[in-house]
C-alpha cells in the first residue's frame, strides 16, 4: 500500500469520516458521484467499486456496462458543506473489468494527452479565470432570469450578496486546497469571476469540477442561482473561462525567452501556431453548446475569429505581458473556451493542439493589432485571419474531419461525442424562437 494510500485511511479514521464520495465525469462534462461506506474504502483502493456505466453519458453500451472506480488517493479532501456527518470526496478512474482505462473516462483521456507531453519532456500548467452568472432564485419558468446585482466589472460594492458569496466560495475553495489568485465583479450584472492559481492541468481540471460543485453549494445555501451558461443574456456578455497554458521542463518555464519582444520562445510561438492551426477543429469541444456560440458572436470580450495578439482583447490567443522579466510567468491565454466545457477533454485538445506546433515547427502568423472584430470580413480575409464556427453545427463540421481531436479523444469519445452533439444542434434547429415569431408577427 502506497503512502497516500495509508494516510487516506487513517484521515477516514480519525477524522471519523462517515461517508465517501466516489466521483468522476461523465463525456459532457457533467460531475457523477456514488458515496461509499469507510468500511468498504481498503477494498477500493485494492480492486476498484464496480458500478453499471450504461446510465452514464457517453460511457458504455449496455452489453459492456461493468465500469470499475478506482479512487486516486491524492485528491482526498473533506467536503466543508457536509457538516452533520463527515463526508470526504475523491476523483477516481474508471478502468474495464479487465483493468484497462475505460476509453470514455474524460480523466483518462487527458492523462493519455499529459503523458505524451510528459515523453516531450514537459509538464503542461493551466490557470483558469472562471465567469458564472448569480441569478435571483426561484427562477421563473419562461422568463429570464433576474440578476442578483447591477454592479460592473471590477466593482466595489458595499455589503452585497455577490461580495459575500465571492469571499464564501473563495474561503470555500481554499479549505478544499484549491488556491484563488483573484476574484472580481464581472462586466455583466450579476456576473462574478474567480481565478485559480495555476496548477498542472490534470490537477486543474479536477479543481475545476470541485469549483463548480463547492459554487452551486454555496448558492443553495444562500437561496441563489449560480449557473455557468456560456450566454444568458441577448445584450451583456457571456461566461468564459479564459485559460493560461505554460509549458515547463523542470523548474524552467520554455514559453520564456527574454530576448523576444513578447518574451515569447520559438517553442511558445509553435505551441501558439498549433492552437491557431486547430482552432477550429476543437471548438465543438471547448465550446460544446448550442448557447456557446451566442457568446462567440464578436462582443463582450469573447473572441470571434482566429489570431493572436499582445494586448488585443479581441484575439482568440492573447500573450499577457504581466510581468515581462519573471520567466515563471510567461504563459499564453487562449479566450474561446467557456465555462460550460467539460474540463478534461478541453485540456486534452489545447495541450494536443499546442503540441503539433511545436512537433511541426509550425511557424506563427503576424499578430493581429487591430480590434478584428472593426474590420470588414475582406480585410479580414486579405489578412487571413479565419472566423471561429459560428454555430455548434458548423463547429461538428470542423471537428468530424480533424485527425488531431479523433487521436486525442480516441475512437469511442469521439464518435459518441459527435453523435450527441449532432442530436442537440438537430434539435435545435427545429426550434422556433421568439426572435423569429417577433419578426414574423410583430404584433407579439
Ligand atoms: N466575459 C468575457 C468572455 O466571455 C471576458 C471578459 C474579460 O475577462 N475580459 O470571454
Ligand atoms: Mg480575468
Ligand atoms: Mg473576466
Ligand atoms: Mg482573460
Amino acid at each position: 500500500m502506497d503512502r497516500q494510500t495509508e494516510y487516506v485511511l487513517r484521515a477516514v479514521e480519525e477524522r471519523n469520516v462517515r461517508f465517501i464520495r466516489l466521483w468522476f465525469t461523465d463525456v459532457q462534462g457533467f460531475l457523477k458521484s456514488v458515496a461509499m461506506a469507510p468500511a468498504e474504502l481498503e477494498g477500493a483502493f485494492a480492486e476498484g467499486t464496480g458500478f453499471d456505466g450504461s446510465s452514464i453519458e457517453g460511457y458504455a453500451r449496455v452489453y459492456e456496462a461493468d465500469m470499475i472506480a478506482r479512487p486516486d488517493p491524492s485528491t482526498f479532501q473533506l467536503l466543508p458543506w457536509r457538516t452533520q456527518a463527515n463526508t470526504a470526496r475523491m476523483l477516481c478512474d474508471i478502468k474495464l473489468p479487465d483493468g484497462s482505462p475505460a476509453p470514455a473516462d474524460p480523466r483518462h483521456v487527458l492523462k493519455r494527452a499529459l503523458n505524451k507531453a510528459a515523453d516531450m519532456g514537459f509538464t503542461f500548467y493551466c490557470h483558469p479565470e472562471i465567469e458564472f452568472f448569480l441569478f435571483k432564485a426561484p427562477l421563473v419558468p419562461g422568463e429570464p432570469p433576474v440578476p442578483l446585482d447591477t454592479a460592473g466589472y471590477f466593482d466595489h460594492t458595499t455589503m452585497d450578496d455577490g461580495t459575500d458569496f465571492r469571499r464564501d466560495a473563495v474561503m470555500m475553495l481554499e479549505e478544499m486546497g484549491i488556491s484563488v489568485e483573484f476574484s472580481h465583479h464581472e462586466s455583466a450584472p450579476g456576473q462574478h469571476e474567480i481565478d485559480l492559481r495555476y496548477a498542472d492541468a490534470l490537477s486543474m481540471a479536477d479543481n475545476i469540477m470541485t469549483f463548480r460543485v463547492v459554487v452551486r453549494e454555496i448558492a443553495a445555501s444562500q437561496n441563489i442561482v449560480a449557473s455557468f451558461m456560456p450566454k444568458p443574456f441577448t445584450d451583456a456578455p457571456g461566461s468564459g473561462m479564459h485559460t493560461h497554458m505554460s509549458l515547463f521542463e523542470g523548474d524552467h518555464n520554455v514559453f520564456y525567452d527574454a530576448s523576444d519582444e513578447v518574451r515569447l520562445s520559438k517553442i511558445g510561438r509553435q505551441f501558439v501556431a498549433g492552437l491557431l492551426t486547430h482552432a477550429r477543429e476543437i471548438t465543438a469541444v471547448t465550446n460544446q453548446w448550442v448557447n456557446s456560440y451566442k457568446r462567440l458572436t464578436g462582443g463582450g470580450e469573447a473572441p470571434a475569429y482566429v489570431c493572436w495578439g499582445r494586448n488585443n482583447r479581441s484575439a482568440l490567443v492573447r500573450v499577457p505581458l504581466f510581468k515581462p522579466n519573471k520567466s515563471s510567468s510567461a504563459r499564453v491565454e487562449y479566450r474561446a473556451i467557456d465555462s460550460a466545457c467539460n474540463p478534461y477533454l478541453a485540456y486534452a485538445l489545447l495541450l494536443n493542439a499546442g503540441l503539433d506546433g511545436i512537433t511541426r515547427e509550425l511557424e506563427l502568423p503576424e499578430e493581429a493589432e487591430d480590434d478584428v472584430w472593426a474590420l470588414t470580413e475582406r480585410e479580414r480575409k486579405a489578412l487571413g485571419i479565419n472566423s471561429l464556427p459560428r454555430s455548434l453545427g458548423a463547429a461538428i463540421a470542423a471537428m468530424e474531419s480533424s485527425e488531431l481531436v479523433a487521436d486525442t479523444l480516441g475512437e469511442h469519445v469521439f464518435e459518441y461525442f459527435l453523435r450527441n452533439k449532432r442530436a442537440e444542434f438537430e434539435e435545435y434547429r427545429r426550434q422556433v424562437t421568439p426572435f423569429e415569431l417577433r419578426e414574423h408577427l410583430p404584433s407579439l
